[in-house]
């Protein structure tokens, strides 16, 4: 019933249309396509184009028609800047809508117009057209006497004026006129779509940017991995800034000793210098408990920053291995209890560390990703330790521990929560 009803509705339409629907699809593919536009984007505009047929069905300026040209340039003019504040937006919809809506325009202004019979081949500016003037008539004789357009519907053609029926070229390529109405109507869709670009990088700041957006308005979205609304390079390596929360464990050694921190965490804050190099500041707290014996214990904390480059091996978008190198400073504190007597025993070491380190991004979104490292921290210059008589037991051997872990590389593995801004 729905079928038959649509059925009735459209063969029943008065006969608006200039170039029939698969006509103008088909203009519009051609004039699109070699310029770089997706089949899928070719449809979304040629849809917008056919709708606005139907939507504005008897508005004269939509259709070139009944010689309203200066409002056919004012409602294209007015869909330019829709379409181009929206590309900029990121909204693509509503810019294939509005583009397409300003090609059926265009394509119905070689359809609807003596162009063909008055000035075919020549340059127009569509959008900044004149009215006819009045001594424009449709007389056989004087049809060339200027540009004009027909009536819709016929009925309302002014005396001397050119009906619709008169200057249609509804035949499609079945007419000479008809198929030179479609050859220029496809050379103005895809001029039309110069006059987009072209207002799009006057509007904005970015030329790269602006192009980036003009490729996915025209479809070539090959990174809709991060397909948000925001702007999206096709690198993809466009956030300024980059913080990872991080938790891990560290792993101190020496020929003497091998330790395993009880628990490491910390930030990182990064921004990106160029596609490949990253710097980076961070702050990394780590604790650990060294049993000695049953009745003894240390307890090691530490505290570091460090500044560091990294370096992208790929340009890959979700899968981002990176090597680094750094340096920083690492304040830690080693305390000795014991049961056996009554104080206790600290010793504070500050080492100046160099680092290196290897990982990988996993980016889900644009903003959002793990992080993986291992890094390995060691001094830059180690710092000896000379026991003296007056000390206790406790005291030399919190000393001589501190400077042990403190002289020592140390291997940080960790992972992280990536939010890139
Ligand atoms: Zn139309």
């Amino acid at each position: 019933m729905k079928k038959l009803l649509l059925f009735l509705l459209f063969t029943t339409l008065p006969k608006a249309y200039a170039f029939d629907w698969s006509l103008h699809r088909s203009v519009t593919a051609r004039a699109l396509s070699p310029i770089g536009f997706s089949i899928n984007t070719i449809d979304q505009i040629s849809d917008a184009n056919i709708y606005i047929d139907r939507q504005e069905g008897s508005n004269p300026a939509t259709h070139a028609d009944s010689e309203s040209f200066e409002a056919a340039s004012a409602l294209m003019r007015s869909r330019m800047k829709i379409a181009a504040t929206a590309i900029i937006s990121g909204d693509m919809k509503t810019a294939r809508a509005n583009f397409g809506y300003i090609t059926h325009t265009v394509q119905d202004f070689y359809a609807h117009t003596n162009y063909v019979e008055y000035m075919p081949g020549k340059p127009i500016d569509l959008l900044n057209l004149t009215n006819p003037a009045s001594y424009v008539t449709c007389s056989a004789k004087n049809m060339m006497n200027g540009l004009t357009s027909g009536y819709y519907p016929d009925s309302t053609t002014p005396a001397r004026k050119c009906s619709h029926t008169t200057l249609n070229k509804d035949a499609g390529d079945a007419t000479l006129a008809g198929a030179k109405a479609l050859k220029y109507a496809e050379r103005a869709t895809a001029e039309m779509y110069g006059v987009l670009e072209q207002q799009v990088i006057s509007m904005s700041a970015d030329q790269e940017k602006a192009n980036i957006l003009l490729a996915r308005f025209r479809g070539e979205d090959r990174q809709y991995l991060f397909a948000n609304n925001d702007v999206v390079s096709y690198t993809g390596y466009n956030e300024t800034f980059k913080i990872t929360p991080f938790v891990g464990m560290t792993q101190y050694s020496s020929n003497k000793f091998d330790y395993e921190s009880t628990y490491t965490a910390g930030i990182r804050a990064e921004t990106r210098i160029n596609e490949r190099f990253v710097t980076g500041f961070g702050l990394t707290i780590s604790s650990m408990t060294i049993k000695e014996e049953v009745i003894s214990q240390f307890d090691y904390s530490s505290y570091g920053v460090d500044l560091y480059t990294k370096i992208y091996l790929l340009s890959d978008l979700r899968f981002q291995p990176y090597i680094g190198a750094g340096a920083g400073y690492l304040k830690s504190n080693l305390k000795h209890t014991s049961y056996m007597q009554v104080n206790d025993n600290d010793s504070d070491m500050n080492t100046l560390n160099g680092e290196v380190m290897g990982g990988i991004d996993l980016m889900f979104t644009r903003g959002i990703g793990f992080n993986f490292e291992a890094r390995y921290v060691r001094p830059f210059s180690t710092s000896s330790y000379t026991p003296t008589y007056a000390q206790t037991y406790s005291q030399y051997s919190t000393e001589k521990l501190a400077h042990d872990i403190g002289n020592s590389g140390h291997l940080v593995f960790a992972t992280g929560m990536i939010v890139s801004f």
